[in-house]
């Protein structure tokens, strides 16, 4: 309640009513309040009345999509069967959370998403046409490896369009938006790779972008992700965005900034 000489003396009135102070003193008509300015000061206003003041400390959440089915195939290595069951839990589970924390309010979900566990690929795993496949061997020698189910989750709901003229779909900036919802929304307790402050760049994707999207979240614009992910499924993204969503920051300023804030490591 804003405070004022009237509900002061209101206060001291009810107060000395309450003491048993002679009524002749608790009657006494209150001082007549001061004018009103026509506009009221800052100290006034009630601030819980404003909700743009807390737009920028607020994560925004996009509407949950609808999971699509998720179906396994564990046609070439049928022993890794419970291993499946529990990413196709997990997919299910934090499908739709992945469409809230990204700007999918456009996005129609697919129908099926396909989990293909296969015996020599090259890399742990990877997304193609909205499925995901996964190197049985790798399972197998990190079956606590859940939070690339995550990160491919997220590649399943980017899924972006080829960039339009002048604009740009950066890999590093891709596979950073899925690291920081691997590493900062499902796994954030889990201890963080140190980067290399003299050597490494925000180009260098994964963790490290992911880290620097988390501190740019955190310190200038909790929309970031949001905003990111809604110009490169566009097909819209420069790297001109990130000075619009900061206050004019440019990528290179922000990295500076956010290694600053880093214990010097080579
Ligand atoms: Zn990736």
């Amino acid at each position: 309640m804003p405070f004022s000489l009237r509900s002061l003396n209101n206060y001291l009135c009810l107060a000395l009513l309450a003491t048993g102070v002679p009524s002749a003193m608790a009657v006494e008509p209150p001082t007549p309040p001061p004018q009103t300015p026509a506009t009221k000061s800052v100290d006034e206003k009630n601030p819980f009345q404003d909700p743009d003041l807390y737009v920028r400390n607020l994560y925004p959440l996009s509407k949950p999509l609808r999971t699509p089915k998720i179906t396994l195939d564990v046609s070439d290595a049928p022993e890794v069967r419970p291993w499946a069951l529990a990413a196709q839990k997990l997919a299910a589970q934090w499908y739709g959370h992945i469409t809230q924390i990204m700007g999918t309010d456009n996005l129609k979900p697919q129908k099926e998403i396909k989990l293909i566990f296969k015996k020599g690929i090259g890399p742990p795993a990877y997304m193609s046409d909205g499925n995901i496949t996964i190197k049985v061997e790798w399972i197998k020698e990190h079956p606590e490896d859940f939070g690339m189910v995550i990160h491919e989750l997220v590649h399943v709901v980017q899924s972006y369009p080829r960039a339009r003229p002048g604009a740009s779909k950066p890999g590093w900036l891709v596979e950073g938006i899925a690291d920081y919802i691997r590493w900062w929304r499902y796994e954030p307790e889990v201890p963080r790779t140190p980067i290399n402050t003299e050597r490494a760049s925000y180009r260098d994707s994964y963790r490290t972008t992911a880290w620097f999207l988390a501190w740019i979240t955190g310190k200038y614009n909790r929309s970031l992700t949001s905003q990111l992910d809604r110009a490169l499924r566009e097909g819209t993204y420069t790297d001109e965005l990130f000075p619009k969503l900061t206050g004019g920051k440019t990528l290179d300023a922000l990295w500076t900034e956010f290694i600053a804030t880093l214990p010097p490591r080579r």
